[in-house]
């Protein structure tokens, strides 16, 4: 027989061990919790483009860490720009810029590659004096998003109900931003190369297939709906002579500068492709015969009235243009229209180059 303190003790240990029971009970609950938020944030945005991905996060990452602010900034290293991708802050402007240097605080978790966290902005070395009277309690986290110790951008998340951000808190973001980092890298990737195999490698432009892919739309399009359509195709006048005379690299320059007085040209559904070496394609929607010699002279124009120079010698190239309006008569395929500005283009060349000719299919 016991007596009563043994009694009382054997009571108290076993009330302990039921206490730490429940609290181990809850902790595990939290994190399984907090690991069923992990999994179902991570389906959310496997797979996305970036922006997507982007649009996800801010419409669920502020719940999850139960956070009140977020912002998601991207960073363009070639520029040493931060751009906003997302966030949910009143204050911030959609697709803001910023350098590096002016934001202090994601500067130094970029360059240290560790978190930035300070419970109280106020009390921090980053505070310039101005309280935001948004944030109720002014804790701020910064996390670098890194791939193999490369940064690929910033988390950022402010304030909360509870009125701190305790190291739960953190250990639950840190992970989450591990995972954002890695779908966000493999959704740039996956864009960069889809770029890149749509996209002429020295002018940027659509390449020659990715051309023919939007015509071929484009043609669709027009006999469907009855629009108008013209193509316009461009040729270097003697290009060969220029590289003969001036050298190779002087001509691939001559290439960027024509590419980018296209672009000049360009409306914002025009689509301005290199078709091959030197001969380039503009595919313009909803345009006329009328307004494709329109632009075709402005580019012809403009660069008839440069001037260029080689080791101090002036010289001046010009363009030759084809044109070809879709007519759903006598135009049935992409290839149709392409051939009819290609004759345009040959008899342009024919006449003497530097001339707009229009082509009759
Ligand atoms: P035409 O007025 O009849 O068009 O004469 P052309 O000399 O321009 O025509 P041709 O087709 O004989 O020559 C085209 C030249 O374009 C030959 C080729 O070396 C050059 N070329 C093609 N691609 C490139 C390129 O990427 N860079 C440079 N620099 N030259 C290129
Ligand atoms: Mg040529
Ligand atoms: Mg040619």
């Amino acid at each position: 027989m016991s007596t009563p303190e043994q009694e009382k003790l054997k009571w108290q240990e076993s009330e302990t061990v039921r206490n730490l029971l429940k609290k181990q009970n809850s902790l595990l609950g939290d994190s399984l919790e907090a690991l069923d938020h992990l999994i179902y944030l991570q389906k959310s945005i496997n797979l996305l483009s970036s922006e997507e991905i982007s649009k996800v996060l801010a419409e669920k990452l502020p719940s999850i860490l139960a956070v009140k602010y977020f912002s998601f900034f991207l960073f363009d290293k070639d520029h040493r720009k931060l751009r906003l991708l997302s966030h949910n802050h009143p204050e911030l402007q959609e697709g803001l810029t910023l350098y590096q240097s002016e934001s202090p605080i994601m500067k130094d978790a970029m360059e240290s590659g560790r978190y930035i966290f300070e419970q109280d902005f106020a009390s921090s070395r980053y505070f310039r004096g101005r309280r935001n009277p948004l944030f109720k309690y002014t804790f701020f986290v910064s996390i670098p998003l890194m791939i193999e110790n490369e940064i690929i951008g910033v988390l950022n998340f402010n304030d909360n109900e509870k009125g701190f951000f305790n190291v739960g808190d953190l250990d639950f973001s840190l992970n989450v931003s591990e995972f954002v980092a890695l779908s966000i890298s493999n959704a740039l990737l996956f864009e960069k190369v889809e770029k890149l195999s749509v996209t002429d490698g020295l002018t940027g432009l659509d390449n020659h297939q990715q051309m023919q892919s939007i015509l071929k739309n484009e043609v669709f399009r027009c006999q469907r709906y009855d629009s108008s359509l013209s193509v316009i195709i461009m040729d270097i006048d003697h290009f060969k002579n220029v590289n003969d005379t001036y050298g190779h690299q002087k001509g691939d320059d001559i290439l960027l500068d024509f590419a980018s007085t296209m672009k000049k040209f360009c409306r914002s559904n025009d689509v301005a492709a290199r078709y091959g070496g030197e001969e380039f394609v503009l595919v313009l929607p909803e345009t006329k015969v009328e307004g494709a010699v329109y632009i075709a002279e402005r580019i012809r124009e403009e660069m008839a009235s440069q001037t260029f120079q080689h080791k101090g010698k002036d010289f001046k190239v010009t363009v030759s243009c084809g044109i070809a309006e879709f007519d759903s008569k006598l135009i049935t395929s992409p290839a149709d229209l392409i051939k009819v500005a290609d004759q345009a283009l040959y008899k342009a060349k024919h006449e003497g180059r530097n001339r707009t000719i229009v082509g009759t299919p």
